[in-house]
């Protein structure tokens, strides 16, 4: 079913299944955590984030050892005196910002991130961008956004640094129409896209965030929003504020899932039936043949998701119908019905929905439901390895190229070699 969404509350009647809904103590990372996938796709951008040395720490190894001769983050940190509100961070901020700048040249977009000591001290970085956006006469377009971990999950970072960006968007000619495929992909798959909606007859396809910061699309009326990824919908908003609609479809994980992507798309696009099966049909059975092997290893196997990274439900529906894996429980860290309706639709009826977290509770359900995997964040899988279940880190999904048909074997295989590992120490 291809839908298109002109207005963000619509919501469909499969949203009424029951979900358990829990407030707690959570383990999740924060927003900053997004900058490590971002920096590698905006290769103009530069992140400068401006917090403590507890940030300067969590990205260095959420980045691992960065071998870069000129790397694109920082931390800019905040000292005692900062902290205490005894100095003047604003001017401390220009300084540390105009000595970058002037340093590298090369930088055409630079982003100051919030984190939680800085909004602590309620430094207002939207003003601080504005000013040093004027200081630097639009050589170098400043803009800022939260990446803090006060009430947010580490794919929010993501949201908000994309949503920073639309009100710079160029507005489209109202006779203009365009397919804008939202969500950081990396180039590889990017590129395997493009070639599809060619192949398709969609002629204008820009992606958000693109390569070169420089290089944004625009956006108006005729603008058709194809989201890749489930945990944008700050950005979604912001891009329907700005007049363009929203296509509802599965994400594009998975053959099932990627094909419907596409012929979402293909439908806004009025593309026949006859020419979407042909465009299709050959990528969809590359990619079923080589899911084959690793469907082998986990039908049957039980899977339960913590909420973490917002992926949960199509990734959910991914591991079920096409690597015929159960569901214990999806949990998730916020449910979007209105962006996840189409996945919603596939999911089975008996899987336990959850939406936030009580941390002890959820493991208590884990312990009595004993899957064979877990997903969830770093802070919980070292524990729950050592209480002898499996798992695996969802932010991996996240970091590894897994949209698209030639990559649906890839992420069926994220699941399979920590299932297979432990079979093997089982034995
Ligand atoms: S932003 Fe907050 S949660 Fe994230 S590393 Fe800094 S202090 Fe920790």
């Amino acid at each position: 079913m291809t839908q298109v969404m002109h207005r963000m509350n619509v919501e469909s009647g499969c949203n009424e299944r029951p979900i358990l809904k829990e407030r707690g103590q959570r383990e999740v990372f924060c927003g900053l955590t997004g900058i490590v996938w971002l920096h590698r796709k905006l290769q103009d951008a530069f992140f400068l984030v401006v917090g403590s040395r507890t940030c300067a720490h969590l990205i260095q190894s959420a980045a691992g050892v960065m071998i870069f001769s000129e790397p694109r983050f920082a931390t800019a940190i905040l000292q005692d005196r900062d902290l205490a509100g005894m100095a003047d961070c604003n001017e401390e901020l220009d300084r540390v910002v105009n000595e970058l700048l002037e340093r590298r040249p090369d930088i055409s977009t630079l982003f100051l991130v919030g984190s939680c000591p800085s909004e602590v001290i309620k430094l207002d970085l939207a003003t601080a961008a504005e000013r040093l956006s004027l200081e630097q006469k639009s050589r170098v377009r400043v803009l800022s956004y939260s990446g803090s971990g006060i009430e947010t999950t580490f794919t929010q970072g993501e949201d908000n640094c994309l949503k920073a960006m639309v009100p710079e968007l160029k507005p489209l000619p109202d006779n203009e129409r365009s397919l804008l495929v939202v969500g950081t992909l990396a180039d590889v798959v990017e590129d395997q896209f493009q070639r599809l909606f060619n192949d398709l007859g969609i002629d204008k396809v820009q992606f958000f965030p693109p390569r070169r910061a420089t290089e944004l699309p625009s956006i108006g009326k005729g603008t058709k929003v194809l989201l890749a990824q489930p945990f944008l919908g700050e950005t979604a908003r912001a891009l329907v504020a700005r007049g363009a609609s929203l296509l509802s479809a599965p994400f594009p994980f998975g053959v099932e899932g990627t094909s419907q992507w596409f012929r979402a798309a293909a439908d806004a696009w009025n593309i026949n039936n006859d020419r979407v099966d042909s465009v299709l049909a050959m990528p969809a059975a590359r990619a079923e043949r080589a899911l084959a092997r690793y469907r082998e290893k986990l039908a049957g196997k039980r899977i339960t998701f913590l909420p973490d990274s917002q992926l949960e439900i199509p990734l959910a529906r991914f591991l079920n119908r096409e690597c015929g894996m159960q569901l214990c429980e999806v949990g998730m860290p916020h449910l979007d019905k209105t962006l996840l309706s189409a996945e919603l639709e596939l999911l089975p009826e008996d899987v336990l929905l959850s939406e936030g977290q009580h941390v002890e509770k959820q493991l208590d359900r884990v312990r009595a439901d004993k899957p064979d995997m877990t997903v969830c964040g770093l802070g919980l899988a070292n524990p729950l390895e050592a209480e002898g279940f499996t798992t695996k880190w969802s932010i991996e999904l996240v970091f590894t190229p897994v949209h698209g048909f030639e990559q649906a074997a890839d992420l069926a295989e994220l699941f399979a070699r920590p299932i297979g590992r432990r079979s093997r120490l089982a034995v």
